[in-house]
C-alpha cells in the first residue's frame, strides 16, 4: 500500500467508526481543527490515563498540576515567547501560498516550480486575545503557546504547599495553542492541540544523569503500550537546532507514512526559565537545600509530548489489514491499555428473548469493571468486524447453547481464537487478559 493511500484509510476509518471527526464540518469544515468522536475521546483518555499513571502515580517525586490557559501576559515576556515565539514564514507571489521558510522542500504545492518567494519575515505563532470589555493594548493576552510555563510560576506554591524536596517533577496535561503557518498531516499538526508535560527539578550536577534517565523512561512508555519499536528512533538535536538555554534536547520520533516526526522532545533546559521568572516576578525563586546548607537555582529537565500525535501514532501503529478468506479484514491492534473497548457482548440471535436477556446481563455485570459494548444490529460475522475495526480486545458471543451449559464464546481480536468460558468464571478470566 502506498504512503499516501495508508494516511487515507485511517482518516476515513477515524471517520466512519467516530474516532475523529472534522471541526464544524456542517458548515464546510474548519481548516486543521479536529475533534474526536465516541471512541476517539475514548483512546485520547487512555493515552493520557496511561501517561499520568507512568508520570505521576507510580513515581514517588512527580506531582500534578492543571493550570489555566489564560496567563498573565507578563509570563510570556519573561519566558521569551513574546520576543522569540516564532517562525519565519515566506509568501508565494505566484500561488499565493504561505510557507515556512524551513518548510520549502517539503511544501504542499501544485505548481512548485513557478514559486516565487518573498523575504523571509518573523510570524508570532501566539494567539491574540483581550481580557474583559475593553480591546486595548492594556488587556493583551495570549493563549498559552504550551504547557510548561503555568508549572514553572507554580514552582514555588508546589514547594510551598506540598513540604517536597529536590529532585522533584511537576506533570501537567492540558491544552496549548500555537498559530501554526502550515498545519497539517492530520491531526499531527493543528493550532489547538493537546501537550502532556513534565518540568523536573533538580540539582545542576545532576541534570545530564537525570537528562539520559528521562529520555530512557520515556522512550520506554511508547514501547510498553505496543508500538513497533522499529518504527521509533531517537534523534539527539545538533548544537545548532539547541535553543540559546539548552543543554542538550532529543526528540522520540515515529516513522508515520508521512516520515519520521517528533512525537516527544526531552530537553535540559538549564536554570533559564526560573532565573527569567525570578528576575521578571521579583519572587525568590532559588532552591534553599537546607541539609546542605545550599541555595541554588534547579536546573530543569522536561519531557514534552503531544497527546494528539502520540494518539495519532499508536492509531497509525495499531493499524493492521490483511486477507481472511478472500476477504480483506481490518484491524485495530491497540494495546488493551488504549482499546477505546475492552469487550463486546453480542448475543447469537437477537429474536430468543432468553439468549439476550443473558447476554444483558453478563454486558451488566462486565460494565461494572471493564469497558464494554451491547451489539446486536447485525449478524455476528458484521458484528466482529466492527469490533475488529474499532481495536475491541474482546467479543463475547453468547449462543443457545449457552442457555444450557452456561458458557459462552470468546473471541481474541487478533488471533481470532475462540474459547468456550464459563460465565461465572467470564469476568476473571477477561480481566486476568486484559
Ligand atoms: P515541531 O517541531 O513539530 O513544530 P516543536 O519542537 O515546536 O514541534 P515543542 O515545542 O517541543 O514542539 O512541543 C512539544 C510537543 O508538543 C511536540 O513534541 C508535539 O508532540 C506537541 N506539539 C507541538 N506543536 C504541535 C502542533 N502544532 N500540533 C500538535 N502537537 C504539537
Amino acid at each position: 500500500m502506498e504512503n499516501k493511500e495508508v494516511m487515507e484509510k485511517i482518516v476515513s476509518l477515524c471517520k466512519r467508526r467516530g474516532f475523529i471527526f472534522q471541526s464544524s464540518e456542517i458548515y464546510g469544515g474548519l481548516a486543521s481543527a479536529w475533534d474526536y468522536g465516541p471512541l476517539g475521546v475514548e483512546l485520547k483518555r487512555n493515552v493520557k490515563e496511561a501517561w499520568w499513571k507512568s508520570v505521576v502515580h507510580t513515581r514517588e517525586d512527580v506531582v500534578g498540576l492543571d493550570a489555566s490557559i489564560l496567563m498573565s501576559p507578563k509570563v510570556w515576556d519573561a519566558s521569551g515567547h513574546t520576543e522569540n515565539f516564532h517562525d519565519d514564514k515566506v509568501d508565494c507571489r505566484y500561488c499565493k501560498k504561505r510557507f515556512r521558510s524551513d518548510q520549502l522542500e517539503e511544501r504542499d504545492c501544485k505548481t512548485r516550480e513557478k514559486c516565487d518567494f518573498t523575504e523571509a519575515r518573523a510570524f508570532n505563532l501566539m494567539f491574540k486575545t483581550h481580557l474583559g470589555p475593553v480591546e486595548d493594548e492594556k488587556a493583551v493576552t495570549y493563549l498559552r503557546p504550551e504547557t510548561a510555563q503555568g508549572i514553572f510560576v507554580n514552582f514555588k506554591n508546589v514547594l510551598d504547599s506540598t513540604h517536597r524536596k529536590l529532585p522533584l517533577g511537576i506533570a501537567q496535561i492540558g491544552k496549548s495553542f500555537r498559530n501554526e503557518i502550515t498545519p497539517g498531516n492530520f491531526t499531527f499538526r493543528t493550532r489547538e492541540f493537546e501537550q502532556m508535560e513534565i518540568e523536573y527539578f533538580t540539582h545542576p550536577d545532576q541534570a545530564e544523569a537525570c537528562h539520559q534517565q528521562w529520555i530512557d523512561e520515556r522512550f520506554q512508555w511508547y514501547l510498553d503500550l505496543g508500538m513497533t519499536k522499529d518504527r521509533l528512533r531517537l534523534r539527539k538535536h545538533p548544537d545548532d537546532e539547541l535553543a540559546h538555554y539548552a543543554k542538550g534536547c532529543s526528540d522520540i520520533e515515529y516513522e508515520f507514512p508521512f516520515g519520521w516526526s517528533e512525537l516527544e522532545g526531552i530537553a535540559n533546559r538549564t536554570d533559564f526559565d526560573l532565573k527569567q521568572h525570578a528576575q521578571f516576578s521579583g519572587e525568590k525563586l532559588q532552591y534553599h537545600d537546607q541539609v546542605a546548607g545550599e541555595k541554588y537555582f534547579p536546573f530543569v529537565i522536561e519531557p514534552s509530548g503531544g497527546v494528539d500525535r502520540a494518539t495519532l501514532a499508536f492509531l497509525v501503529d495499531a493499524y493492521h489489514e490483511e486477507e481472511v478468506e478472500g476477504r480483506s479484514r481490518v484491524s485495530l491492534r491497540l494495546s488493551p491499555k488504549l482499546a477505546p473497548i475492552k469487550v463486546a457482548v453480542l448475543p447469537l440471535l437477537k429474536k430468543n428473548v432468553d439468549l439476550v436477556e443473558l447476554a444483558r446481563r453478563i454486558k451488566k455485570d462486565l460494565q461494572k469493571d471493564i469497558v464494554c459494548v451491547y451489539d446486536d444490529t447485525a449478524a455476528i460475522g458484521k458484528l466482529y468486524r466492527r469490533q475488529d475495526e474499532v481495536g475491541t480486545c474482546f467479543c463475547v458471543t453468547v449462543d443457545v447453547d449457552s442457555l444450557e451449559d452456561g458458557q459462552v464464546t470468546v473471541r481474541e481480536r487478533d488471533s481470532m481464537k475462540q474459547e468456550r468460558i464459563s460465565v461465572e468464571g467470564l469476568k476473571e478470566y477477561l480481566m486476568s487478559k486484559l
